[in-house]
């Protein structure tokens, strides 16, 4: 919620008469003033603001300057006198006519208080609880829901990061989550079936719908279930005689979620069992969705009317994600892990890994492990240990590409590298380009000469031994000759 300006709101609060006698203080009806205060509040504060803070909250006297009110704990007293004094001030003011200080005590049994009548109803129209312990109660039944739905708690959405890549297939889990809030509509999509090469979020995805479904509802019931599981339980259901149960589990729940279904290649035989499954959700407006490393029609030895299923609602891929999106998530892990990594080997790993988020994970926690161990590693290092093959792109880099990118660095044009000019930037820019081309090109003292525009290959000797000394003495070089280093191998 926007924060709202309670001083300026209070200015608009219609004023009562200012009492200019001297009437007994016990006159105030201690009833009417706090419901105008509520009132206000609840023009204010969103209903869920409003309950966790006022519903249980009263005005018990105004005596002496001092409206005292009470509340059911020290964590809400705590929090009304933080953040809402003054405008609980200023709305007291106006409904008395007098300056009061506010005061809050803690009283236990707020809910057999009488004075509950202001309050908001809420939607079933039971009778009210204190909707702070509510929310503990909620969180309790979320966090059992999760566990008995077998989803992992870390994959939600807000970890999911969103690029090109996933958009459509987020935003179809997005409409599963709406539809899941409204029993009574039709699926938009169902089933919903992603696929996608292992590693780009499928099983992460498919797990923030349902997490997210029972953060809603709890009572939801949520089965998140690999192909495999589901098939072995059912065999050991046969086995067992057990069938029924078996049934009845599947059969019964808000959404299913089924992962990796492409295994169910590897047992033609259960089809039948999950072909039954499905159409039974399926006519009950249930959701199901799957996640497969292909999509259907790719799935071999399936049935053509399981594969007609899995093809029925919407089938959506997923790629893998482009280079900012693996950047953001590589932030986003570290917010997560509250850590932090320099950028430049965060940028390494991205451009080095291209394909799998789980690789780029993968990588992020050796580099972790590596910075934590006190040194901070050297490019190469960190390649190496990541075994990312710096030497075939190395051998791509051509002389043209270094001078490009050293005169972007250094902001020259890459005219004046080839060129005689002898400004002092322009012949360290030079100079650094003809040691690139030495030291990592392994190109020979006569061509390097030859791509700067020199006759002489002594000015090439000469930078290369130049360049370290300067390196040496100036940060500010160093990091460039840095950068122009990544630019190009990494
Ligand atoms: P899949 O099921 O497609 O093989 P996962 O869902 O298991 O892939 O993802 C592998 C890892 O990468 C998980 O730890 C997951 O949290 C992470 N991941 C994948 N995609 C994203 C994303 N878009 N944002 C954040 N983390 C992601
Ligand atoms: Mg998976």
């Amino acid at each position: 919620m926007d924060k709202i300006d309670f001083e300026k709101y209070a200015e608009s609060i219609p004023k009562p008469e200012i009492r200019t006698d001297t009437q007994p203080q016990q006159d105030i009806e201690v009833d009417d003033v706090w419901k105008i205060v509520t009132e206000n509040l609840r023009m204010v504060l969103d209903r869920v603001e409003y309950d966790s803070w006022f519903a249980g909250t009263h005005l018990e006297r105004v005596q002496n300057g001092v409206a005292t009110l009470s509340c059911s704990n020290d964590f809400k007293r705590e929090t009304i006198l933080k953040d809402y004094n003054k405008f609980l001030q200023s709305c007291l003011t106006k409904a008395t006519g007098q300056n009061l200080q506010i005061e809050i005590v803690v009283k236990q049994q707020e809910q057999s208080s009488p004075k509950e009548r202001y309050r908001y109803a809420t939607k079933t129209g039971n009778p009210i609880i204190d909707l702070f312990t509510k929310m503990e109660g909620d969180k309790r039944r979320y966090e059992e829901a999760v566990k008995n739905a077998r989803l992992n708690p870390r994959y939600t959405f807000k970890s999911f990061i969103v690029g090109s890549n996933n958009r459509l297939a987020e935003a179809v889990a997005q409409s599963v989550v709406t539809d899941m809030e409204n029993e009574g509509l039709s699926k938009s999509y169902n089933p919903v079936f992603y696929y996608g090469s292992t590693g780009v979020g499928k099983t992460h995805l498919m797990q923030a719908i349902g997490n997210e479904v029972l953060r809603v509802n709890p009572d939801r019931k949520v089965s998140y279930i690999s192909i495999e599981q589901f098939l072995n339980e059912m065999i050991e259901a046969i086995r067992t005689k057990k069938n029924e149960d078996f049934r009845t589990k599947y059969r019964e729940v808000d959404l299913l979620i089924i992962d990796d279904i492409q295994f169910v290649e590897a047992y033609p035989k259960t089809q039948e069992e999950l072909f039954h499954t499905f159409n039974t959700l399926y006519q009950a407006n249930k959701q199901i969705i799957l996640a497969s490393d292909r999509p259907p029609r790719e799935i071999k030895n399936i049935t053509d009317r399981l594969r007609t299923r899995f093809e029925g609602g919407m089938v959506c891929d997923i790629q893998p994600p482009e280079y900012e999106t693996r950047l953001a998530i590589l932030k986003q892990i570290l917010a997560e892990k509250k850590v932090s990594v320099p950028d430049a080997f965060l940028d390494l790993i991205a451009k080095n890994i291209e394909t799998s988020v789980r690789e780029l994970e993968g990588s992020l926690n050796k580099v972790i492990t590596l910075t934590k161990l006190g040194e901070v590693p050297s490019y190469e290092e960190v390649a190496r240990i990541l075994q990312f093959d710096i030497e075939s792109k190395r051998k791509r880099v051509t002389p043209e590409r270094v001078i490009e990118v050293v005169a972007n660095e250094f902001g020259i044009s890459t005219r004046f590298l080839k060129s005689s000019r002898k400004t002092n930037g322009i012949a360290t820019a030079r100079q650094i380009v003809m040691y690139i081309l030495r030291t990592e090109l392994e190109l020979s003292l006569k061509s390097i000469a030859k791509t700067v525009g020199r006759k002489d290959h002594t000015t090439v000797l000469h930078a290369c031994e130049m360049v370290p000394k300067k390196l040496k003495n100036s940060n500010d070089l160093a990091q460039k000759y840095e950068k122009c280093k990544g630019e190009l191998f990494y």
